[in-house]
């Protein structure tokens, strides 16, 4: 990335699992050290009410500030954290970050739930729970005002393991949900033994649910296989008012996506709050 953010290389991150390629640790050691110097920065992402348009709470998606190369997408450095284990410490921050917002968010008389994605490699650390109860504790937060996104594909690494990290998080009163649904390799299976509260149908599916009628009902049947379940359904990647019609035709509870709002600093999140304030009906289909 050039300073005005072009893009000039970086692509070459997570091609090759040599630890020993050297561009690989220039970047893992410039993200050791971006951890350390406060390089990182979260993105909030409302959810809000299909029905209503009211605000619901806000997902987390980490950013990396670099000092030469600007501001990098997850997708470019999360597979390096987890290659390098610097995921650990960049999930803690995500967390802590996320719960103070989330605490601030309550002072401000906005109770909302904040959402952390958690990969693979935390998800089936079993010491990860007890992680998140103890800065629970210390942002005085209830635990049901996070909940934690995980994907079917970090699940079916090591389904058993997982369940067990997912189990402990629910006994603490954490809300689950399935991340990017159906487009991992997974079983039915899993969704009948884990706890979990919500299924986030990808934005593969919803992005083009309007122009084709296989998404459309792929779409629908997810939404009906959620309520089934007793589990709340949420479609991201809504870019227009058509798609959201058809996600409340389809009785998909919530929504993402930058048709309500791109991923913005906390400031911009603020402002955005204070302007949805009184007014959802105004922006409901
Ligand atoms: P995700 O959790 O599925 O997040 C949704 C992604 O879709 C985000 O990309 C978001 O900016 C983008 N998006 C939201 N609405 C729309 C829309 O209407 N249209 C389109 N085209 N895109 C939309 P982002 O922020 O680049 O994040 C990509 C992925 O990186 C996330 O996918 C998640 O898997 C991962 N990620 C982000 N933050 C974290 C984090 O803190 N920890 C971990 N482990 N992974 C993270
Ligand atoms: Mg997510
Ligand atoms: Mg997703
Ligand atoms: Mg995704």
């Amino acid at each position: 990335y050039t300073a005005k953010g072009k893009r000039i290389g970086y692509t070459v991150f997570d091609h090759s699992q040599d630890s020993t390629d050297p561009r690989k640790l220039t970047l893992a050691s410039d993200l050791r050290q971006g951890i350390e110097q406060d390089q990182l920065v979260l993105h909030y992402q409302p959810k809000v009410d299909t029905r209503t348009g009211k605000v619901l709470g806000a997902e987390a998606l980490v950013r990396w500030q670099h000092p030469e190369h600007g501001l990098i997408p997850p997708t470019e450095f999360i597979p390096l954290a987890e290659h390098t284990g610097l995921i650990t410490p960049l999930t803690r921050f995500v967390l802590d970050t996320a719960l103070r917002q989330c605490q601030e968010w309550l002072r401000d008389g906005h109770e909302l739930s904040v959402a952390v994605n958690v990969s693979t490699h935390r998800l089936l650390d079993l010491d990860f729970p007890a992680e998140v109860a103890d800065r629970l504790q210390y942002w005085q937060l209830p635990a049901h005002l996070l909940t934690v996104e995980i994907t079917e594909s970090a699940i079916m690494t090591d389904p058993d393991r997982a369940l067990h990290v997912v189990q402990q998080l629910h006994a603490l009163g954490v809300h689950l949900s399935i991340d990017d649904f159906g487009t991992g390799y997974s079983s039915m299976a899993y969704l009948k033994t884990l706890p979990v509260h919500e299924l986030k149908i990808d934005r593969t599916f919803v992005g083009s649910m309007t122009t084709s009628d296989r998404d459309a009902v792929i779409v629908r049947s997810t939404a009906e296989l959620g309520r089934n379940l007793g589990l709340r359904v949420i479609a991201e990647g809504v870019e227009d008012m058509a798609t959201w019609q058809v996600l409340d035709a389809a009785g998909c509870d919530a929504l993402q996506g930058y048709y309500i709002s791109r991923p913005v600093t906390a400031d911009a999140f603020a402002t955005w709050l204070r302007h949805q304030r009184g007014a959802p009906a105004a922006i409901a289909p």
